[in-house]
């Protein structure tokens, strides 16, 4: 016999020895067996109702160690375009092979015959999700297509918009009078703007000054009377 690896322990026996199955093998295959059922809690909660999104590069390539295989297994089924979250595993614990080395697994490490079938999915259920991906596959894309409508729509009504301005700026130019510079050069709609911003710059600039002189000839006027006043007096 040659030597035995216990993936639990992650100890090596070597020939002669027998690895003992005893209170350390126990208590970290409870650990490893929690861990796992947690995923497959996890995963179980999606059969009715399968989660499908648009791929993600990091989250849907996960990975799931099967100890009953000791094999690596893909957590989530994507074709890189959208994933169906869990059903890597789901398909996993469904196969013949996956149940057969279960058992195997559970009478070799003696452990707790209640926890067993928990990481197995029945043939049933496995065949529902099935149905139940394909319907949720569907309307993902339905809904995707109208997202992409919805933004091609969008992107057809700015440029809608950008040809109107456009078109209404070029009619402008080809009023001569209206949209000719001060000096008779032709301007931009750029030049039109600024040319526009500075006349009105300009006249309330002049509105300004306006007001000031009138405030000052007031001033002036006021105290010409004072003086009139103490003339008076
Ligand atoms: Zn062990
Ligand atoms: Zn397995």
């Amino acid at each position: 016999m040659g030597a035995y690896y216990c993936a639990i322990c992650r100890q090596t026996t070597f020939t002669g020895k027998k690895h003992i199955f005893g209170k350390t093998h126990q208590s970290r295959l409870r650990v490893v067996l929690l861990k796992s059922l947690e995923k497959v809690k996890e995963a179980r909660r999606t059969l009715k109702k399968p989660q499908v999104e648009k791929f993600d590069c990091i989250q849907h390539k996960q990975t799931f160690w099967c100890y009953c295989c000791e094999l690596e297994i893909q957590r989530h089924i994507t074709d890189e375009n959208m994933t169906v979250l869990h059903g890597g595993l789901l398909e996993h614990m469904a196969t013949p092979e996956h149940r057969k080395k279960t058992h195997k697994f559970w009478w070799d490490n003696k452990a707790d015959p209640k926890l067993r079938d928990k990481i197995i999915i029945k043939e049933d259920e496995i065949e529902r999700f099935k149905a139940e991906v394909a319907n949720a596959l569907e309307s993902f894309v339905e809904k995707e297509d109208e997202i992409i409508k919805q933004q091609a729509d969008h992107i057809r009504g700015q440029e809608k918009h950008r040809q109107e301005v456009l078109q209404s700026l070029s009619e402008r130019d080809a009023e001569p009078e209206l949209f000719t510079g001060p000096n008779g050069i032709d301007m931009s709609a750029q030049d039109i703007v600024r040319h526009q911003f500075r006349q009105e710059e300009g006249q309330k600039n002049r509105q300004k000054r306006k007001k000031e002189q009138s405030t000052d000839r007031s001033k002036k006027v006021k105290t010409s009377e004072r003086q009139r006043n103490s003339d008076d007096t």
